[in-house]
C-alpha cells in the first residue's frame, strides 16, 4: 500500500526512515498496543515505509475486541428483558455473542440506544422514568473517568433508574499478562497515547523493570508513531530499556491526577476476563460497594458466563499478536466489515478491520 504522509511532514518522515534504515541491523519486533495506532499505521501506509527489519505487531488495545463473548451474551440477555433500556457506544452493537448481537436483539424489539458520551445516558434515563437504563461501561482508562463522572452526576441528580454495567479494563496489567506469558516475542512496546494521558508515561515503568522491555508513549499522527518507533529502535539496538514519552504535547509523566481521582471514587480494581488473554488479575474496574445501588450487575442479578468464541474465529490469537488477520481462514472469506464474524472485524479499531480496509486481503 502507498503511504499517505501529509506533504508538510514528508522531509521529517524521510529523515526518520533514513535513520531507521541505518539503525536496523537485526529484526526489531515492536507491538503497537493501541487499536487507534493500528488504524493510523494502516491508513497512512507506514508499514510500507519501514525497513523490513522493523516488524510491527498489533496488540490487544481495542476495548470492544477484548470484551469476551460471555459479557456480550450478558449484555444481549439484559437488553431482551422487559423494562430495560441498554445504552452503549456504537461499535459494541454489532459484536456477535454466542446467541447473536445487540443489533439483532434491537431488530427484534429490544430497547438499545447508541450514544457518543455516557452523559447522554442520563438524558435517556430522565426521558424514560419507567425503564431501568443500563449503560454498558466498556473501555479502557480513556473512558473510565468520564463514566465515573457520569455515575457521580447520576447520584447528584438522584436518578434512581440509571445503572452501570461495569466492564472496563485497564491496560498495564494486560501488558504484564502478555509479557509474562512470553508467547509472543517482542523487543518493545508502542504505548497508547489516550490511555497514557490519564495514567501518565510512568505507568509503564514496572514493565521496564520487570521485563527490561523498552516502552515509548506515542501520539497518533504518522510523525508521532515514527518518532516512537525510532526511539524504540535506538533503545533496542543500544541494549537499553527505558520509558520514553514521544507524545509530550498530551501526556505527562504523572498523567492526569484529577481523572484518576474521579475513577478511584467510583471504581476499584478487579480481576477481568479478556478475549484471547484469559482472566488477568486486577485488570478490570468494578464498582465500589458504595455504588451498589447503581450497579446493574447487582441490581438486576446479571450472571456473566463463559461462552464459546465464534467458530473458526482467530480473534484471540490476533489480539495476542500471535497471528495476523490474513492467517485466519475466515478473513475476507466469510468475515468482512459488512458481515463480521469476530469483534476484530467489527470495531473501527479492530486489527482485522484495519487489514481489510487498508492492508493485505490475501
Ligand atoms: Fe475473527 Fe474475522 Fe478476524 Fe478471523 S478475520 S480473526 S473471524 S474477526
Amino acid at each position: 500500500m502507498k503511504h499517505t504522509i501529509p506533504f508538510r511532514e514528508r522531509s521529517l518522515v524521510q529523515a526518520m526512515i533514513s535513520e531507521l534504515r541505518g539503525l536496523a541491523s537485526r529484526p526489531v519486533r515492536l507491538m503497537e498496543v493501541c487499536g487507534t495506532h493500528t488504524v493510523s499505521i494502516f491508513r497512512h501506509g507506514l508499514r510500507s515505509l519501514l525497513p523490513p527489519e522493523i516488524v510491527l505487531i498489533s496488540g490487544p488495545g481495542c476495548p470492544v475486541c477484548v470484551t469476551p463473548a460471555g459479557e456480550i451474551d450478558a449484555f444481549v440477555s439484559l437488553a431482551k428483558r422487559p423494562g430495560i433500556t441498554v445504552v452503549t457506544f456504537g461499535d459494541l452493537v454489532r459484536v456477535p455473542g454466542s446467541g447473536g448481537s445487540l443489533a439483532e436483539a434491537r431488530a427484534r424489539g429490544a430497547r438499545i440506544e447508541v450514544v457518543y458520551s455516557p452523559i447522554d445516558a442520563l438524558q435517556i434515563a430522565r426521558q424514560r422514568p419507567g425503564d431501568t437504563v443500563v449503560f454498558l461501561g466498556v473501555g479502557f482508562e480513556t473512558t473510565a473517568p468520564t463514566v465515573a463522572a457520569t455515575m457521580i452526576e447520576a447520584r447528584r441528580q438522584n436518578l434512581g433508574n440509571f445503572t452501570l454495567f461495569a466492564a472496563h479494563k485497564t491496560v498495564p496489567p494486560a501488558l504484564d499478562g502478555l509479557l509474562g506469558d512470553g508467547e509472543v516475542a517482542l523487543d518493545g512496546l508502542i504505548c497508547p497515547g489516550h490511555v497514557s494521558t490519564v495514567l501518565g508515561a510512568s505507568a509503564y515503568r514496572p514493565l521496564v523493570e520487570k521485563y527490561r522491555m523498552p516502552c515509548v508513549v506515542a501520539g497518533f499522527e504518522p510523525v508521532d508513531i515514527l518518532a516512537a518507533i525510532l526511539q524504540l529502535a535506538r533503545q533496542v539496538i543500544e541494549g537499553e530499556a527505558r520509558v520514553m514519552n514521544a507524545y509530550p504535547r498530551a501526556v505527562r509523566w504523572g498523567g492526569n491526577e484529577r481523572a484518576r481521582a474521579v475513577m478511584d471514587e467510583v471504581f476499584e480494581q478487579a480481576d477481568s476476563e479478556w478475549r484471547g488473554l484469559g482472566t488477568i488479575p486486577k485488570s478490570g474496574l468494578a464498582l465500589r460497594p458504595e455504588w451498589a445501588d447503581l450497579d446493574a450487575v447487582c441490581r438486576l442479578d446479571v450472571a456473566v458466563q463463559s461462552a464459546a468464541e465464534p467458530e473458526g474465529c482467530m480473534c484471540g490469537e490476533v489480539l495476542k499478536g500471535l497471528v495476523t488477520p490474513p492467517d485466519c481462514p475466515l478473513f475476507a472469506h466469510g468475515c468482512t466489515p459488512l458481515a463480521p464474524v469476530g469483534p476484530c472485524m467489527v470495531s473501527s479499531e479492530g486489527t482485522c478491520a484495519a487489514h481489510f480496509r487498508y492492508g493485505d486481503r490475501r
